[in-house]
């Protein structure tokens, strides 16, 4: 069945839009300020103005939107977004399903750009696939003989909220000491700030990757990734984000120490690690990929 659906990415800052016909193509692709769609209170009747002025009078099967949050279980409604604020504790497939007359799914979006990577990768989803995201934090979906994790309260997959014995850094989950305020893009930028303030944050891994500071990075994000794969021995892993995709990451070294913290003999000495790019459009694509599995 020839599906027409409507992929958005809500972020920090932007707020991404497509309309993927055959499962992936991308028409009409925008990329518009988070800040000029939501403009009220009302972030649903804001959202639904929005996607109603984009889709006019073209016939859509479902609206599909992908969150930097954590979703309740039933994947209905938004519970906490560290940058997005007003989205908290927000219905928004029931809200928005109301006011567009169209069936409305909402997931995570490293769940979205997951089923993107696996689908470009071809990868069978029978077993345990895992995603690491290395971003400003550190985005984690898992899904496990094509099936989503999502656990008892929807919560699962927040690798970047393990703690770190010893470290006090308050995190925006409202803990301290989780892992992703060490092995991700935020540490980057106050390391940047404190010692390298001469070099773009873009370029830290060009300039210095030979030094202590950021091999010790390189490790912790190593400590993320094996923590998942002692726990999950997963059939593939896959990395992707800002972070590994900088200019001149190490991504030899960052293996060579995957593989010293990954459990011996097994599951060491078989990892299967895909490294993901960064693609515009991912998200957008993920979810109508996403929603084509779901309405099967
Ligand atoms: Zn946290």
């Amino acid at each position: 069945m020839d599906m027409r659906i409507i992929g958005i990415d809500i972020g920090g800052t932007y707020f991404r839009i497509g309309t993927v016909c055959d499962g992936k193509k991308v028409t009409r692709f925008q990329k518009v300020p988070t800040a000029s769609v939501i403009r009220s209170d009302d972030v649903i009747l804001d959202m639904a103005q929005f996607i109603q002025e984009y889709i006019q009078d073209t016939v859509i099967d479902a609206v599909v939107i992908g969150f930097p949050a954590t979703l309740d279980r039933s994947r209905r409604k938004v519970m906490q977004a560290p940058n997005l604020e007003f989205m908290e504790d927000l219905p928004v497939v029931d809200g928005l399903g109301a006011k567009l007359g169209i069936p409305v799914l909402a997931e995570r979006d490293v769940t979205m750009a997951l089923h993107y990577d696996v689908d470009k990768y071809g990868l069978s989803t029978d077993g345990v696939i895992c995603g690491i995201y290395f971003g400003t934090g550190i985005g984690n979906a898992i899904m496990i003989d094509g099936k989503p994790l999502s656990g008892k309260n929807g919560a699962a997959g927040e690798i970047g909220h393990i703690p770190v014995i010893g470290s006090r850094l308050r995190c925006g989950c409202g803990n301290e000491g989780c892992v992703e305020n060490l092995a991700a893009g935020k540490y980057l930028v106050r390391l940047q700030q404190e010692h390298y303030p001469q070099t773009p944050v873009g370029e830290l891994f060009a300039r210095h990757r030979q030094e202590e500071a950021l091999r010790e990075f390189v490790d912790r994000m190593a400590a993320v990734v094996a923590a998942e794969i002692n726990i999950l021995d997963p059939d593939h892993m896959l990395l992707g984000g800002g972070v590994v995709n900088m200019t001149d990451f190490p991504r030899a070294y960052l293996q060579e120490r995957i593989v010293a913290r990954t459990r011996k003999p097994y599951p060491a000495r078989n990892l299967q690690i895909i490294y993901t790019e960064d693609e515009p459009e991912k998200s957008v694509v993920g979810a109508a990929i996403y929603a084509g599995q779901r309405v099967e």
